[in-house]
């Protein structure tokens, strides 16, 4: 009896490390995070009423966690009385601390990436398997109307389809406490960015483009791809390494700011432009250069500006998840402070932050490039292309200023400098001592998003062509900038 209760207990933890195994396997593809943000709101029709949602703030949530929270409250209403409730959703993993809801993993938002046999957690641990895609036309009561593909998801007899654009729960059975709706979505600050993002990369398109490219040979040259690290909500941030046995390395940062994300598609497009020409990839080879590329340094950035609310899209897709300019946090005389970090009152208001996930990804990852001899940091939206650097705490600055100059020429920019307050290419430039620039590389106007991206092929094709002219400049004048190197090193 007792070898019989043994063996029946071994057979249950083998099926349990076995069940556990595969719930790994399916779920460790994509990063297990909700893209929410505070001030979000979303309204479901129901059968007998309504379901409101709202997301909001936690209160000193930067003191209360590293973890990015919002507080939910979702309100009930059928016939003429309503319910309340609420919990607290942690980001990163889709988890709730919740009174009465009955939601341990958020059922409103699913993960994007997701694909038909995948599985995904909802309620308290409900394991729904995707079963094929819909296309949904939906209405909503501000007049917006839009034709989503969804996924279908299914448990039993539940079933609930959610938008694989936005990962938004759009219609289907939804539980609440000890309730079972019909819910429909009608009412959103919500803004589908999907016609915008056709020209452009999204962390998703990035990862699939870095798994084709990884471990390949091209005309010759090496290219590596590897993660250098994880955001804040857990996803990868990607570097592509081109001649990776090369003795000097240029670096190209892009998505510093998610609301920019026309520096990750022109990044992304550089490498794929280098790739397909011989000549560049010869270039690189016979000057044995390595061409590094960072197209996204803040992947929870892009993903939140994706569906933002236009008022809010600055502010969440600017930012990390845990509202922090990564551009104003990099540890550089942060003690010098700048006009710009003020813009958006939630974002950097420490004089000396720590450095955020995304940030100490990129230092560590750097610090092992051996003879970096030029860093470039892509961004967009200030009033003019122009190119800046560093200038004011050292007497070699003119040179920088020399090399800035001689770039902006190249490409017709306008010339600026700035103090260190926090950007990555301050760092580079006081702390590694490397030349270092930032680039700006577009102006537009209307929205937001137009403000800082091009919606268009040419002006985005436009745009990595100045960058490959940079860079040949760079190859082209290696050893202007070896001299100068050496005169940096000897100011140590
Ligand atoms: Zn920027």
């Amino acid at each position: 009896m007792r070898v019989t209760i043994t063996l029946l207990a071994l057979f249950i933890i083998v099926i349990m490390l076995i069940s556990i195994r595969h719930e790994d396997k399916t779920r460790s593809a994509v990063p297990d995070c909700v893209d929410l943000r505070a001030a979000v709101w979303l309204r479901y029709q129901t059968s007998k009423g309504e379901v409101y949602v709202h997301l909001y703030l936690v209160k000193d949530y930067k003191n209360a966690s590293q973890v990015p929270m919002l507080y939910v409250v979702v309100e009930v209403k059928e016939h003429n009385c309503a319910h309340t409730y609420s919990g607290y959703l942690f980001l990163h993993n889709r988890t709730m601390i919740d009174e009465g809801l009955g939601w341990y993993k958020f059922p409103l938002q699913i993960p994007r990436g997701l694909q038909v046999e995948d599985h995904v957690l909802l309620y308290s641990n409900l394991d729904f398997k995707i079963t094929g895609y819909r296309i949904l036309d939906i209405s909503l009561d501000d007049g917006r109307r839009y034709s989503l593909k969804c996924l279908v998801l299914r448990r039993g007899e539940d079933i609930m389809f959610f938008d694989s654009f936005s990962g938004v729960f759009i219609k289907g059975d939804l539980r609440i406490g000890e309730r079972k709706l019909y819910a429909m979505l009608k009412g959103t600050n919500l803004v589908w960015r999907t016609e915008q993002y056709r020209f452009h990369v999204d962390w998703y398109k990035l990862r699939e483009y870095a798994k084709e490219m990884n471990n390949t040979i091209v005309g010759g040259v090496k290219v590596i791809v590897k993660s250098i690290g994880r955001s804040v909500l857990g996803r990868d941030i990607y570097a592509f390494i081109l001649n990776i046995e090369g003795s000097y390395a240029a670096v190209v940062l892009g998505g510093v700011h998610g609301s920019e994300i026309v520096s990750s598609t022109v990044s992304m497009r550089l490498v794929r432009e280098f790739l397909e020409y011989k000549e560049l990839l010869k270039l690189l080879a016979s000057n044995r250069m390595k061409l590094v590329v960072i197209p996204m340094l803040n992947p929870d950035g892009v993903e939140a500006g994706k569906i933002m609310p236009e008022d809010y899209f600055l502010l969440y897709s600017r930012a990390n998840a845990r509202l922090i300019d990564l551009n104003r946090n990099f540890p550089y005389r942060l003690s010098y402070t700048g006009g710009e970090s003020r813009a958006c009152t939630l974002i950097h208001s420490e004089i000396h932050p720590l450095p955020e996930p995304e940030v100490k990804a990129l230092m560590k990852f750097l610090l092992t490039i051996d003879n970096m001899v030029f860093f470039m940091d892509i961004h967009s939206g200030a009033l003019t292309k122009v190119v800046i650097y560093p200038l004011g705490v050292r007497g070699l600055d003119y040179l920088m200023r020399d090399l800035a100059e001689n770039v902006a020429s190249v490409i017709q920019y306008d010339c600026a400098f700035t103090g260190p307050i926090g950007q990555s290419y301050w760092w580079v430039y006081g702390a590694l001592k490397r030349p270092a620039l930032l680039l700006e590389v577009y102006r537009g106007e209307d929205s937001y998003f137009e403000i800082y991206n091009p919606s268009n092929e040419e002006e985005i094709e436009n745009i990595v062509q100045e960058v490959v002219k940079v860079l040949r400049y760079i190859i082209d004048n290696k050893e202007f900038i070896m001299r100068y190197l050496e005169k940096l090193s000897e100011q140590r």
